[in-house]
């Protein structure tokens, strides 16, 4: 199984928000939300992968960020998705590399591609039997993620 980060990867990533969401009023909260799937809907494809993938992404589990970010695979990368794996706790870097390296055991990836190099450091740490790339928008190739 061939697998993908979303944001920064496949799609264009959201700009990050203003306040941390723990410093948000609810308010703030349910505007980022709206602000968060409309961008979902919308983002720019980036890579393009030439064969069918799962997608592994840390965007949060919840009914309807699930639903608006499979439609927008089906537009963009019509039949390629094979699973779409949503993060089902709070995104810090240790949930969220618990999280990806769960899920690629789980799935058994051999390969994954990740724009974020925490993250990469971390499921580098974790010894996984799968292959880790690096690529973010504006590189021609991916390339392979080793700790230095
Ligand atoms: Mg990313």
């Amino acid at each position: 199984m061939i697998a993908y980060d979303i944001d920064g990867v496949l799609a264009e990533k959201p700009p990050a928000a203003i306040k941390a969401w723990g410093k948000m009023t609810g308010n703030e909260r349910k505007e980022r939300k709206q602000f968060l799937l409309a961008w979902y809907r919308d983002a720019q494809p980036l890579y393009q992968p030439t064969e069918p993938f799962t997608a592994i992404s840390a965007r949060k589990e919840e009914d309807a960020i699930h639903e608006t970010t499979r439609l927008w695979f089906e537009q963009h990368y019509p039949n390629m998705l094979q699973h779409l794996i949503l993060l089902p706790v709070s995104r810090s870097i240790e949930n969220v590399v618990r999280f990806k390296s769960a899920a690629i055991e789980l799935y058994e990836v051999t390969e994954f591609t990740e724009d974020n190099k925490k993250i990469l450091k971390g499921l580098a740490q974790n010894n996984l039997s799968c292959k880790l790339w690096y690529w973010e928008r504006g590189m021609t190739e991916r390339l392979a993620y080793n700790l230095k």
